[in-house]
């Protein structure tokens, strides 16, 4: 936890109250790390941490990360996730590497790994972003398999709760308990989050990330948010950092999240404070409305630091940079 520790020292001197990286042009990296949304990221941390350790690459590391989350059949990513409000679960994955080759899927069905199929878009495609059937014919001509229809039991009851008044109010973490923003637990004692974002920098000192997700639990058929949308869910810039952000995707998307906080750290600002006034900005927009949303950015800049920031208190995310440092962080919160 060095860069941590040396960077709240530094705050406390005042280096952070301007804004600018502590480390800027310094030798003192912090590498291999990874960090990842809510903590589901612990354990999706871990699996990346496997890759980096051995002197993987990021790229390897964060899609073998995520997809420990998409396989949780009872977490809110993957396939056991809540479905849309048709009774579907639809998914949408997006992943970015050092060179900045990049792939993304949306409106995926039916499909177990969403992240594999990402960067089969990235590396056999001329092509970006593929979406529906497209993407999932695509898949299946990748070798994927089409895994069979119906909802994971938490889903289910979800699901069928929610059928009973049918009502459409998108609002990210409470589908459950109706308490705003405070996430609620799973039956297997995980919380309820639709998204996991993972940035890592490896060894070598390059960064990828990634992010998967269903969604909105109970949104509108073939609504897709922020996260497989490059600059907006994710973005990396090997010569200055990676984000990945988490919450209402509409709002990401109006502020471009991801890629507006690179282009902040470019100009030399920290992973926290580019954060900060990126979340600023949607605030700043939303007006009123903020209180009623939750959205969230995570970062890491080429020196190792790392940051986050977001609206609503809640937010938590998770850093490793060892076998046994592993942590989850409460994210630092506007209103
Ligand atoms: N950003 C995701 C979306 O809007 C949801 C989430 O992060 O929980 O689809």
């Amino acid at each position: 936890m060095l860069a941590r520790r040396q960077f709240l020292q530094l705050s406390s001197m005042g280096l952070s109250a301007i804004g600018l990286s502590a480390y800027k042009g310094k030798s003192a990296v912090q590498k291999p790390i990874v960090i990842s949304t809510w903590d589901a990221g612990i354990r999706a941390n871990k699996a990346a941490w496997q890759v980096l350790k051995n002197n993987g690459r990021a790229l390897d590391a964060v899609e073998q990360g995520v997809m420990v989350t998409e396989n949780e059949r009872n977490c809110c990513v993957g396939l056991g996730a809540n479905p849309d409000r048709d009774g579907y679960v639809t998914l949408d994955a997006c992943i970015m590497d050092e060179y900045a080759n990049c792939g993304s899927v949306a409106f995926l069905e039916r499909i177990k790994h969403p992240i594999q199929v990402a960067r089969k878009v990235m590396e056999n495609t001329p092509h970006v972003f593929l979406v529906g059937s497209g993407a999932q014919q695509f898949a299946l001509s990748q070798g994927f398999v089409l895994e069979k229809e119906g909802l994971s039991e938490d889903a289910k009851k979800e699901y069928e709760k929610w059928l009973k008044k049918s009502e459409y109010k998108p609002q990210i973490n409470i589908e459950k308990n109706q308490q705003a923003f405070v996430p609620s637990r799973l039956s297997d004692g995980s919380f309820n989050h639709d998204t996991i974002g993972m940035i890592a920098m490896d060894a070598a000192g390059n960064l990828s990330g990634s992010c998967t997700t269903s969604g909105m639990g109970f949104k509108m058929r073939g609504r897709v948010g922020d996260s497989p949308i490059i600059g907006a869910g994710l973005f990396v810039d090997n010569e200055v950092g990676a984000a990945v952000a988490t919450g209402q995707g509409e709002d990401i998307i109006r502020v471009g999240g991801s890629h507006a906080v690179i282009e902040l750290m470019r100009q030399g600002v920290t992973p926290e404070i580019a954060c900060k006034k990126v979340i600023e900005r949607l605030y700043k927009i939303k007006g009123a409305k903020a209180k009623d949303i939750q959205a969230a950015i995570i970062a890491i800049n080429k020196n190792g630091e790392y940051g986050s920031f977001c609206l609503q208190k809640g937010f938590n995310y998770a850093v490793c940079t060892g076998d046994n440092n592993n942590q989850l962080i409460d994210g630092k919160f506007l209103i």
